[in-house]
């Protein structure tokens, strides 16, 4: 066992996980990094715009992709340069949340993949005031770098991890998570296949998990969404909100620095500078911007969806996906057939139609891709699409030839 992996980051053209525009990833053998992997992603049609809160922070544009490649192509080498290595990232969920949406937008089967967050590492190991990268490399004395330049940061939250592991005398990935007591996650398992849930008539609304026994506080102006939003939001997600900040705070969110600002040595406001005492006292308060409170909500949402995924075991896929694919044109385009057969007969969903798999409703605005398939999110749609290839199978049913690239 040594301390083998590869540390990765993405950036996103909108809040869609599915909008990848750039990744970074680094390897690293026996502690030390001995290659790196960069590339512009021109984002999926679909997913295309570019918003001012991404471009701001990452600074990529439109135009700047525009002769990328798209992630069919960047997916095979990304996944080749990984191997058989753990992923490790700083806020690794998001990254593994846009690795996954990719892959789901463009039908490509979801990897097994070991993933470490050096974000949940650094909690655990750490009393800081913030633990985004900046914070954590600036404590570790870890070079100055260029945030939100993905080889960059990937290069930094790589460091991070070597630098925890030396802290702990861990020789390994697996001692240090050991260690500190901070469980790996994995992308997709076969036991995931097998979890297939029940459909139900009437599902719950997806309410996220994402501030569950929190109390937040919030400073500064917001720039997505009022104040009250933001509290509802937080409430909706199963924490509590308070007007100022007090010792049973664990979370202060700022509007006042977005993910770029926020670094040691900016000029904090009276009540930042509050909190930060609060910290140097001994309190658990975490200080995040307004980018890094959406982000955990979206992420508290997914994990929940994938919850209740796991539920019932289903073994037969809808029978549409049979019909469909029987008299579907097959033959010449492939995945003309494959997208044919899975859609849903009714239409794309506008919004509250349940889950094909799992009966959680399809949100009105949710940032997934295969809309006509009635599927929650990415890991729904690799049931749907894993039944329905053993369902053809079974029914001896002959699918065209799919192009020879290997996903695997
Ligand atoms: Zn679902």
């Amino acid at each position: 066992m040594s301390l083998d992996f590869v540390a990765f980051d993405f950036e996103t053209a909108n809040r869609s996980p599915s909008s990848a525009c750039a990744v970074g990833a680094v390897r690293v053998r026996d502690g030390v990094i001995v290659d790196e992997f960069h590339a512009l992603i021109k984002p999926p049609e679909e997913h295309a715009d570019f918003e001012p809160a991404n471009v701001r922070v990452h600074g990529i544009q439109a135009r700047d992709v525009a002769d990328a490649s798209p992630w069919s192509h960047v997916y095979p080498e990304l996944r080749a340069f990984i191997g058989d290595d753990p992923v490790v990232g700083h806020n690794a969920a998001f990254d593994t949340s846009v690795l996954l949406n990719s892959c789901g937008a463009y039908d490509i089967d979801l990897p097994s993949l070991t993933v470490v967050c050096t974000l949940q590492l650094s909690r655990a190991a750490l009393h800081l005031p913030s633990y985004s990268l900046p914070w954590v490399a600036e404590h570790l004395e870890l070079p100055l770098f260029d945030h939100h330049d993905p080889l960059a940061d990937a290069r930094t939250s790589a460091l991070v991890l070597l630098a925890l592991a030396t802290q702990a005398s861990a020789f390994s990935v697996e001692e240090l998570t050991g260690a500190l007591a901070v469980p790996s996650a994995s992308t997709w398992t076969e036991r995931d296949d097998a979890l297939f849930a029940s459909l139900t008539a009437e599902a719950d609304a997806i309410v996220g998990t994402g501030f569950a026994g929190e109390i937040v506080c919030f400073t500064g102006a917001l720039k997505h969404m009022v104040r009250n939003r933001a509290r509802e939001l937080v409430v909706e997600q199963g924490g509590s909100w308070q007007d100022g900040v007090t010792r049973a705070t664990t979370i202060l969110v700022t509007g006042d620095f977005d993910d770029r600002t926020f670094r040691p040595g900016a000029a904090f406001t009276s009540k930042l500078a509050k909190a930060f005492l609060q910290v140097e006292k001994g309190q658990a308060l975490e200080i995040i911007t307004e980018d890094a409170f959406v982000t955990r909500m979206s992420i508290g949402e997914e994990e929940l969806r994938a919850k209740i995924s796991a539920g019932g075991a289903r073994t037969k896929v809808p029978e549409w996906v049979i019909t469909q694919a029987l008299t579907g044109e097959s033959g010449d385009d492939f995945w003309a057939w494959y997208r044919a057969a899975l859609a849903h007969p009714i239409g794309p969903a506008k919004g509250n139609e349940p889950c094909v798999w799992c009966g959680a409703l399809v949100p009105a605005k949710a940032h997934w891709i295969h809309r006509e398939r009635h599927v929650c999110g990415v890991h729904c749609n690799e049931r749907l699409k894993r039944g329905a290839r053993r369902a053809w199978d079974r029914e001896g049913i002959s699918v065209p030839v799919a192009p020879s690239v290997d996903w695997s």
